[in-house]
């Protein structure tokens, strides 16, 4: 009999949850005009709304927040970030940044210019900002296999070779800068990127000679379902499986506050000494200077041991396991959720769920606000509130998936809170089909509507 999978540490600090009532709760999200950005962190019992920045940082970390050396040039701390990432990365050069965007930004003022193709897998939302905002397009290679729900693929996040080659032969050379992978891919479901994959883009890159970088928030999640999906790196270990991705790749651009383990942090790292200079010199004007870029001396202590465990195995297991462990419970009861489960996030499908609730009222939406009633737990719609209107003709666009995706922060729940969660779906589900009316819109912003959107009860 196989033991059950625990949880690599044990709790030294506390954080109470408010607990509330579902009348509390009815009342909050009425006056939050059914918008679930808009509750207060106490309105809320279990708050999945995202994995970014929301860990819980360790001992050791909050040892190096009081070892931070604050000195403005050539700190410890930054040269203690410097070796680790270098280590583990095997990249020659790194800059730090305040976050992953920040990361982009930089890295992008260097490469991308207006008339640009960025080809990757789904891109995320701020990478493709960043690309779109300097004019230059992002152009999805995924695999078809992605956007179906009910395919079982190991690598969802694979770039499809047809389709990336066909877009290095239709553009010239020099509009195309490099190919950026985005491991794992968050906009496909947190769904990894084999070694496979990455070596067969390595070699287009090096046939139409150019560049190869990966937005890397998720690597060492990525790194993990090589070991447990890809069989030549079975017996391989993470640290071992994260150079070999690095070594394929130019460099990269990391949101820390995902793998890295920390609240808030970034970074720059790559190969090319022109690249460097050129990134130095828009960090030192975006950022700060080039051992800090925005990051305080104890913010990068703890990054850098962060970085170290967030590459341990046992972590890695129970930190994806969690994540499986409700994604199975779910599954057990017959709820329509996204598979394989991804890395960071379970994703319910919530045409589904409530398919009696007009797409054109919000299904998601009105899955995730029901959840925060019965049971306080915040999810984030993933369907046509986040899709938006058409920019040439304001129509509302109603995306293929309408999802609520319930992202779980790294080391901040356990599995009895998991538990809560599943039992609290369940309960939802077994009165779905009373669900008949959804919300409309009563007052939005012209982009970026959800994050604001007010909606009242049809
Ligand atoms: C979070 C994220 C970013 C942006 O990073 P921030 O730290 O939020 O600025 C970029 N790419 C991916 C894949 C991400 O998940």
């Amino acid at each position: 009999m196989d033991l059950p999978y625990i949880e690599p540490y044990k709790i030294k600090t506390v954080e109470s949850i408010q607990l509330s009532t579902p009348e509390q709760r009815k009342k909050w999200i009425e006056e939050a005009s059914y918008n679930l950005f808009k509750l207060n962190s106490d309105q809320v019992i279990i708050d999945l709304i995202t994995d970014s920045g929301t860990g819980s940082m360790s001992d050791k970390q909050w040892s190096e927040v009081m070892l931070g050396d604050e000195s403005y040039a050539g700190s410890r701390s930054f040269l203690k970030l410097e070796k680790t990432v270098k280590d583990l990365t095997g990249f020659t050069h790194f800059i730090p940044t305040h976050q992953g965007r920040a990361a982009e930004n930089v890295l992008f003022s260097a490469l991308v210019k207006e008339g640009d193709f960025i080809p990757g897998n789904a891109h995320f939302d701020t990478t493709k900002g960043h690309i779109e905002y300097r004019k230059a397009s992002a152009v999805d290679c995924t695999i078809d296999e992605a956007f179906d729900i009910a395919i079982d693929h190991p690598f969802k996040g694979n770039i499809d070779l047809q389709k990336l080659e066909a877009i290095l032969q239709k553009y010239p050379k020099g509009k195309i800068p490099f190919v950026l992978m985005t491991i794992t891919c968050n906009s496909a479901g947190g769904q990894p990127v084999s070694i496979e994959n990455m070596r067969a883009v390595r070699a287009l890159c090096n046939q139409y000679e150019i560049g190869f970088y990966i937005d890397a928030a998720r690597f060492a999640e990525n790194a993990y379902f090589i070991k447990t999906r890809e069989e030549e790196f079975a017996e391989y270990s993470i640290k071992e499986i994260v150079k070999e991705i690095f070594s394929l790749a130019d460099g990269m651009t990391m949101s820390a506050k995902k793998d890295g383990l920390v609240n808030m942090g970034g970074f720059i790292a790559l190969n090319d000494p022109k690249v460097y200079e050129s990134c130095s010199t828009f960090a030192i004007m975006y950022e700060g200077f080039v051992t800090y870029g925005g990051m305080s001396g104890r913010d990068m202590g703890a990054l850098a041991q962060g970085l170290l465990e967030g590459v341990e195995f046992d972590y890695l297991e129970s930190r994806i396991q969690q994540t499986a462990y409700l994604g199975k419970r779910l599954d057990a009861f017959d709820i329509p959720v996204l598979k394989p489960f991804g890395g960071h996030a379970v994703y319910i499908d919530a045409a589904k769920f409530v398919p009696e609730i007009p797409k054109e009222e919000y299904q998601a939406q009105s899955l995730a606000i029901e959840l925060y009633i019965v049971a306080g737990i915040r999810g984030v719609e993933i369907g046509a509130l986040l899709a938006d209107r058409d920019p040439v003709t304001r129509e509302n666009r109603f995306p293929k998936l309408e999802m609520v995706r319930l992202a779980i922060p790294r080391r901040t729940y356990t599995l009895s809170h998991m538990e809560y969660v599943a039992v609290a779906i369940k309960k939802v589900f077994d009165t779905r089909k009373e669900a008949k009316r959804g919300y409309s819109i009563k007052w939005e912003a012209p982009i970026m509507r959800h994050f604001t959107v007010q909606l009242e009860k049809n």
